[in-house]
């Protein structure tokens, strides 16, 4: 274990080894990574990483852990997630720094957001193991045929880098409630909030190897789970590119895939949208998190009528979100997660200027020179065209562009032109609207006069290149389950199809 170099870690509590069959273990190869601090570069940490034999040895441990886990009683399942629920909460303040500290929200955010709703998807799923029914199928007379919903067995989950708390409850709640065991790679660049929770498992009663944590790089221990031979599903998030290899990688056994990927979501506002309201869901859409989501509000589409007013106020609301340390409960805005990243978002401004786009405000570093060491962006605002790049690849940063349309149907074309189909939302007083606007959406979610509603409830996903598959709510019970149809003869005649030979009826007689 080693010592945060910031003294507002818990070091007692920090877990920087990899997590396999219930111990916290070195990997193979001794390799370590640096976790540092996006607030002002400084490491925080150095954790073990697991490599292609760990993911191995990981794989042994969920394996030998499967029978006894999917033969579980359901409710006690659900139980020892309920307690991972409480523990979440008991420990909420910890967790909270700790996330903060590693991923750059501001605690504001972990507080309020990050913790709460891990906890509530952790118990959201602890009440849903015993309640995901089989059912019976009305298919033939003198059959009982019933379905039956079966764990999968190893699951692999892979998770990005922006949510890394509340991912660990979007994705193992649903796995373990379901009677699967899970081998699960946190990003490179935010272990530390997972390797906590698996603790919190361990605390709550999980039996050794139902949840393996392998920190490690995406080509070496990602790889190695997409293209294992025993792992019988991948759950991906990230990136659609990466998404697409996650697609070729898992043929060798068909695994089979869930895939949430990236996003480029549309914001309409009509000319008969309350822009007050508006203002305010449009400045959290994109900058909470400092843009890093993947269903962001990252097109503000505004109708020609209204746009001038509106982004009088946008912009001033922009230019006015404080940034500053993330530990700070005043800030509003964090740092970018890695410097790689925000180099990468700050291209993209580069990238507009190229285009001919004009930067309404931000597209530069902090100017606070405390904030002059971490990877700050401020909040920034681009008018561009829907052609442009900006407006079509994912950015993932605190970057808007803002179009303009005249009417229902340009607003359509422009919000369904890009590969993505996440979430998108609209505001109108108009119900009919609202309504044929939301259906008209290629996306898998839609938000209206509200923008980036997320409940563990309510399936969340996309369509076309942002995956397939879906997080949350009963949907995603069908993702960990596999359907088995099982047919009892209780009382149909049988059709003597083909005719028994003389001296067989004989010798039976
Ligand atoms: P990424 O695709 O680079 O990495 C995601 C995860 O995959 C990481 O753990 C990484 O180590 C791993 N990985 C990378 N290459 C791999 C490979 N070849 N094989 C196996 N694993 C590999 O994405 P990122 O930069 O970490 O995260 C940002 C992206 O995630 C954005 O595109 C964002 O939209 C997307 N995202 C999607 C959702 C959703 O639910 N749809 C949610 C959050 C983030």
């Amino acid at each position: 274990m080693h010592r945060s170099s910031r003294a507002t870690l818990d070091a007692t509590t920090l877990r920087t080894r990899l997590f396999i069959g219930g111990q916290w273990v070195d990997g193979d190869d001794g390799a370590e990574i640096e976790v540092l601090d996006p607030h002002d570069g400084t490491t925080i940490t150095r954790i073990a990483e697991a490599r292609a034999t760990d993911v191995d040895r990981a794989v042994d441990a969920a394996e030998r852990a499967f029978p006894a886990w999917a033969g579980t009683p359901a409710a006690e399942r659900g139980r020892i997630l309920l307690r991972v629920a409480d523990l979440i909460e008991s420990n909420a303040a910890e967790l909270a720094r700790l996330e903060s500290t590693d991923t750059g929200h501001p605690l504001r955010d972990s507080t309020r957001l990050d913790v709460p709703r891990t906890a509530a998807t952790f118990r959201y799923f602890g009440g849903m193991a015993d309640k995901h029914e089989g059912s019976v199928i009305p298919s033939e007379r003198g059959f009982l045929n019933y379905l039956a919903h079966e764990p999968i067995g190893v699951v692999g989950q892979i998770v990005p880098w922006n949510f890394p708390l509340m991912f660990t409850s979007w994705k193992l709640g649903p796995a373990l409630a379901a009677g699967n065991t899970v081998v699960m790679k946190p990003s490179e660049l935010t272990p530390l909030s997972t390797l906590r929770v698996a603790e919190l498992l361990q605390e709550a009663g999980l039996p050794d190897g139902v949840v393996n944590i392998v920190p490690g790089y995406g080509t070496t221990a990602g790889w190695a789970i997409v293209t294992h031979p025993r792992i019988r599903k991948v759950s991906f998030t990230g990136s659609t590119a990466v998404g697409r290899r996650v697609v070729e990688g898992s043929a060798g056994n068909l695994k089979r895939l869930q895939l949430e990927l990236g996003g480029k979501g549309a914001n309409i506002v009509f000319e008969d949208a309350d822009l007050e309201q508006a203002v305010n869901g449009s400045a959290f859409a994109i900058f909470h998190n400092q843009g890093q989501a993947c269903i962001a509000g990252t097109r503000l589409l505004l109708h020609e009528r209204i746009a001038d007013r509106f982004l009088d106020d946008f912009l001033s609301v922009a230019t006015n979100i404080r940034l500053g340390d993330p530990l700070d409960m005043a800030t509003e805005m964090g740092p970018l997660t890695s410097s790689i990243h925000r180099d990468r978002v700050l291209a993209y401004v580069e990238v507009a200027r190229g285009e001919g786009a004009e930067i309404l405000c931000g597209g530069d570093g902090a100017s606070d020179p405390d904030l002059a060491a971490g990877y700050y962006i401020r909040p920034t605002v681009v008018r561009a065209r829907p052609g442009d790049r900006v407006s079509r690849e994912e950015v993932f940063g605190p970057f808007v562009v803002v179009t303009t349309f005249t009417d229902e149907d340009e607003a359509l074309e422009i919000a369904n032109s890009t590969e993505y189909g996440l979430g998108n939302g609209l505001w109108t007083r108009d119900l009919s609207r609202a309504h044929r606007v939301a259906s008209r959406l290629q996306s898998g979610m839609v938000w209206v006069n509200a923008y980036k509603r997320v409940s563990p409830a309510s399936p969340f996903g996309g369509v076309r290149g942002s995956g397939y598959g879906r997080e949350m709510g009963f949907e995603v019970m069908h993702e960990y389950t596999q359907p088995k149809s099982v047919w009892v003869n209780v009382g149909a005649d049988l059709p003597v199809w083909f005719a028994r030979p003389e001296r067989e009826k004989a010798a039976d007689g």
